[in-house]
């Protein structure tokens, strides 16, 4: 696909609009639909055989997984699922968590407990002083990267720009905040650029919601949110301005999952073939029902347990290297099963309103039930290596984007993978010897043993030494 050129630096509306049009064609959707619709068992299984060589699949590939209703074939793919994560991830899960500066927003998003027209919740955007006085708590709880997430608020750069550079300029011993990602409206060029230039950013997330134009009209009645074109067309400006990559997501619920999915894939296709880089990550969250948000009460799509686990077995054989994040709650026998078949960083004390992780913070300011809670990583790193997985708290491997769609058959891939894994071991290492319990440093450690008995011998004794290096003292060892 070839890149169209526009004289303007700024985005033009009639650049947005083509650009739009290039990125959905509802056409291109409902064909790849019609012709995974027509893929009998055979056909699947196929499939399944290339996905479980790590090839991803194809746009029309992962429409016709994604209309198996089959309990067995369904079954098979989940397990395919497993496999291919099993080989890429090795049980490795990222943590990070949000920070929620701001809920305030001009948009009136119908789903949305934060949404303008809810006038009984309490407004509130926190200072760059009480911003750091969370980072501080959570740096003391072990967390390397966080996510500042926030609706359209309307203080646009300046505001964010001050908060990012609070963030990272707070310290607590060795320890500071790795990288920040911002999960934010869709900004200009400019606003970009000047936001890149200003600041060692991570990825900038920003979910579609839904492609069917029609949907995202309905939801999204009032604001800026309202203007799908411009939305649609921000990783694009994002990669422009510079940042080295992006997160996209729908919001499940809202609409058929299968044509939304089948378009983020293709969305995801057209900003690797553009820009040479696939999307970070892929974040599904599904529609929680929250006071004055009227969709959040009336899903168009019932998206339970067992479809969200086919969505995400799906999408890890059509990606098998892009982040998926898990964000929305789930119960914990599933949530573990998703970290086996497909999820691979989990967004956790997902607290969103000002001051969640201090004493500053009012949690009737979130608009919904808070869905974590204060001091809630050493549980979970407990629970995940006591299930065998290896949590990670290591930031700096996610600075190189990952390869997405179509990754090549060949031995690189590994190489790859033992560096995360490393790292990980190794930010592991630090969490148990300066942040964690009796127990959880018991139980930890088993499992660095575990993981370090997959290794090959080169790779072992590298990451025994680090290992070594961390119990001497040394911090922040990476490769
Ligand atoms: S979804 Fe985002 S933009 Fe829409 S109302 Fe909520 S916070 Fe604002």
């Amino acid at each position: 696909m070839e890149r169209q050129t526009f004289s303007s630096t700024e985005w033009s509306r009639d650049r947005v609009e083509q650009t739009a049009a290039r990125i959905y064609d509802p056409e291109k959707v409902d064909k790849a639909l019609a012709v995974g619709r027509a893929a009998d068992a055979t056909a699947i299984r196929d499939l399944l055989q290339k996905a479980t060589r790590g090839l991803g699949l194809a746009c029309e590939e992962a429409a016709a997984l994604l209309q198996v209703e089959a309990p067995g074939l369904q079954a098979e793919i989940i397990e395919a699922a497993r496999q291919i994560h099993a080989e890429n991830f090795r049980r490795r899960i990222t943590l990070t968590t949000p920070i929620c500066p701001s809920n305030r927003c001009v948009n009136d998003c119908l789903y949305c407990p934060l949404r303008r027209s809810d006038a009984k919740l309490k407004r509130r955007s926190a200072t760059a002083a009480e911003v750091q006085r969370e980072v501080m708590a959570l740096l003391d709880e072990g967390y390397r990267c966080l996510m500042v997430v926030m609706g359209d608020d309307r203080s646009g750069v300046p505001y964010l720009r001050d908060l990012v550079s609070a963030v990272y300029g707070v310290r607590s011993g060795y320890r500071q905040i790795e990288r920040v990602d911002i999960n934010i409206n869709p900004l200009s060029l400019a606003e970009l650029r000047e936001l890149r230039q200003a600041l060692r950013l991570g990825i900038y997330h920003v979910f579609q919601e839904t492609y069917d134009p029609e949907v995202y009209a309905r939801l999204h009645p009032d604001g800026p949110k309202s203007d799908y074109a411009w939305r649609l067309t921000c990783h694009d400006r994002a990669y422009e301005a510079g940042f080295e990559t992006v997160g996209m997501g729908i919001l499940l619920g809202v609409s058929d999952y299968r044509p939304d999915i089948v378009a983020m894939l293709m969305h995801a296709q057209y900003l690797a073939e553009i820009y040479g880089r696939a999307p970070h990550s892929i974040t599904y969250p599904r529609l929680i029902p929250a006071q004055a948000a009227p969709a959040s009460h009336e899903p168009a799509c019932d998206i339970n347990d067992d479809v969200f686990r086919f969505v995400i077995a799906v999408t890890r054989l059509a990606l098998p290297t892009t982040e998926l994040i898990l964000c929305t709650p789930v119960p914990t026998e599933v949530r573990r099963d998703l970290y086996g078949l497909g999820i691979s960083q989990v967004s956790i004390g997902s607290l969103s309103y000002p001051g969640a992780y201090t004493s500053d913070g009012d949690p009737s300011a979130a608009g919904v039930l808070a869905i974590g809670r204060p001091r809630a990583l050493e549980a979970l790193i407990y629970r995940l290596c006591e299930a065998g997985f290896l949590p990670n708290l290591c930031c700096t491997c996610l600075r190189v984007p990952t390869r997405g769609l179509e990754v090549p058959e060949g031995a690189e891939k590994w190489s790859f993978q033992d560096r995360h894994t490393t790292n990980a071991l190794v930010a592991l290492k630090e969490y148990l010897l300066d942040h964690a319990s009796f127990e959880t440093q018991m139980v930890g450690n088993h499992l660095i043993q575990k993981q370090l008995s997959m290794l090959s011998g080169k790779i072992r004794s590298l990451v025994v030494e680090l290992l070594e290096e961390v119990e001497a003292g040394l911090r922040r060892q990476r490769i």
